[in-house]
C-alpha cells in the first residue's frame, strides 16, 4: 500500500510517500511560500531532487503540483489509497488516529480555537486532499494524542474550574508523534516491553519539548495548552512568569497580539542572541560572543531542570532519549544539559557523545545507572505507520 504523508502549514506543504508495510520512502518534497509568486518547490524521487520557483496561489494549487508529480514520476498508473495528515490539535476528543469523516473534520475546525496557527492549515490540507484524491482514505494523526494519558492532577492548571469547563484550558502537550515514535524505538532497542519502559524523551528541534514516559505512556510533558510552554526554543520563550504579559500590557502598552508575537517569534535563542538556529549560536559562542554563551547556558539549564523534575515524577528511568535536529546533532547541548547529574545516576561518556554515528546511539558512561540514548525521530514514518495500521485494522 502506498501511503502519502501530508503536513500542511500556513504557507507550506511537506509530503512523503511510503510503500507500506516495507516502510520504504519512495518520494518526498516541500512547497514553501505558498501564496507568493516565487513559491519554492522541491520534489524528490530516489536520489533525484529538483528545485524551482513558480506561482503557487494556494494549498489547492500546491497539492495539485504534488499530485501531478507523483502521477508522472512515481505512482505511474498506481492509485494512491491512503493519506495520513498531521494535525496538531486533537483536544480531548481524540486520543488516537482517526479515519477522517465529516464529523472529524468539523471537530478539527472547532479545535482551531486551541491551535489557531496550526489547525486551520491542517484542515485546509485535508479538504484539498479530499478533492484531489477522492478515492483515498484520509487519516488524521494528532500531535496531542500521545499525551492523552496524562492524569488530571498534571493536566489541570490551578485556575478556576470554569476555565477548564468552558474554555478547555488544560495541558494538552505537542510533538506527541515524535515522543511516541522514539519511545517505541527506545523500548525495542533496550529490549524491554513497551508497557514497562520508563523514559525521559527530549525533543530539541526549532520547537523543544520533553516528556516523562511511564510504562510506555506519556505522564507529563513540558508544552501546555499551547506550544509556548516549557523549554527555551528557537524563537519561543518557554516557561516565563505568567505576570510578564500583564506587565508588558500595562508598562509597555503592548497589545495581546504584540505580546503573542514577542513570545512566540522574537524570544528564545533569537531573543538573547538574534539567531534562532542553534548552529549559528554555537558558532557565535566559539567567537567568544557573550549573549551566545548566556543563551546556551540558559537553554541547557532548562533541559537539566526538566530532567530533574521528570526523574522525580518517574521515580526511576531506564533512559534519557535525545532526538530531533539539536538532540540528535549537538554533543555540546547534550553534555552541558547533563553535566553534574552523576548523583542522579546520569553520566555521559564524553568520547561516545562526540562521535558522529547514524542510527540509535548509546552515550552513557559505564557507571551510569540511567542509559543515555540518541534516537533519530521520523515523524513522517510514524504517520505512515499509524495510517497503515488503522486501515489494516478497518479491513
Ligand atoms: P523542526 O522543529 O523544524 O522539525 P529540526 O528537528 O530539523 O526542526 O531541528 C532544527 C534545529 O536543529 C535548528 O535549530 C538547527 O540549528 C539544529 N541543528 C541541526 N543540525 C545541527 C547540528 N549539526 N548541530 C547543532 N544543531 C543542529
Amino acid at each position: 500500500m502506498n501511503v502519502l504523508v501530508l503536513n500542511s502549514g500556513s504557507s507550506s506543504i511537506k509530503f512523503s510517500l511510503f510503500k507500506m508495510p516495507e516502510e520504504q520512502e519512495i518520494s518526498l518534497g516541500l512547497i514553501e511560500k505558498i501564496g507568493e509568486e516565487n513559491a519554492l518547490v522541491t520534489l524528490r524521487v530516489s536520489s533525484n531532487e529538483t528545485k524551482h520557483t513558480q506561482l503557487v496561489s494556494d494549498h489547492s494549487a500546491g497539492l495539485k503540483i504534488i499530485a501531478d508529480f507523483l502521477a508522472d514520476k512515481v505512482l505511474i498508473n498506481q492509485e494512491l489509497s491512503a493519506i495520513g495528515h498531521r494535525v496538531v490539535h486533537g483536544g480531548e476528543a481524540y486520543s488516537d488516529t482517526q479515519l477522517i469523516t465529516d464529523e472529524v473534520l468539523r471537530k478539527i475546525d472547532e479545535l482551531a480555537v486551541l491551535a489557531p496557527l496550526h489547525n486551520p492549515p491542517n484542515a485546509e490540507g485535508i479538504r484539498v486532499s479530499q478533492q484531489i484524491f477522492p478515492q483515498a482514505n484520509q487519516v488524521a494523526i494528532f500531535d496531542t494524542a500521545f499525551h492523552s494519558t496524562i492524569p488530571p492532577y498534571t493536566y489541570r492548571y490551578p485556575v478556576p474550574n470554569r476555565l477548564y469547563q468552558e474554555h478547555g484550558i488544560r495541558v494538552y502537550g505537542m510533538h506527541g508523534t515524535s515522543h511516541q515514535y522514539v519511545t517505541q524505538q527506545a523500548a525495542s532497542f533496550l529490549g524491554k516491553p513497551l508497557d514497562s519502559v520508563n523514559l525521559i524523551t527530549i525533543h530539541l528541534g526549532n520547537g523543544c519539548s520533553m516528556t516523562a514516559v511511564k510504562n510506555g505512556k506519556s505522564t507529563d510533558t513540558s508544552m501546555g495548552l499551547s506550544p509556548l510552554a516549557g523549554l527555551m526554543m528557537g524563537t519561543r520563550s518557554g516557561d516565563i512568569d505568567p505576570a510578564i504579559p500583564f506587565f508588558l500590557s500595562e508598562q509597555a502598552e503592548m497589545s495581546p497580539a504584540e505580546i503573542d508575537h514577542l513570545l512566540n517569534h522574537e524570544s528564545g535563542l533569537k531573543g538573547i542572541t538574534g539567531e534562532n538556529d542553534l548552529r549559528e549560536v554555537l558558532r557565535k559562542q566559539e567567537q567568544e560572543d557573550k549573549p551566545a554563551k548566556l543563551a546556551l547556558e540558559m537553554y541547557c539549564y532548562r533541559i537539566k531542570k526538566y530532567v530533574g523534575a521528570y526523574l522525580a515524577v518517574l521515580g526511576s528511568a531506564d533512559a534519557l532519549v535525545f532526538t530531533a535536529g539539536v538532540g540528535e546533532n549537538s554533543p555540546f547541548v547534550r553534555e552541558k544539559s547533563l553535566e553534574g547529574l552523576e548523583a542522579l545516576g546520569i553520566q555521559l561518556d564524553s568520547s561516545k557523545n562526540n562521535q558522529s554515528v547514524s542510527g540509535i546511539q548509546e552515550l552513557q558512561a559505564e557507571d551510569s545507572k540511567i542509559k543515555i540514548l540518541v534516537v533519530p525521530t521520523n515523524e513522517e514514518l510514524a504517520i505512515a505507520q499509524q495510517t497503515f495500521q488503522l486501515l489494516s485494522e478497518e479491513k
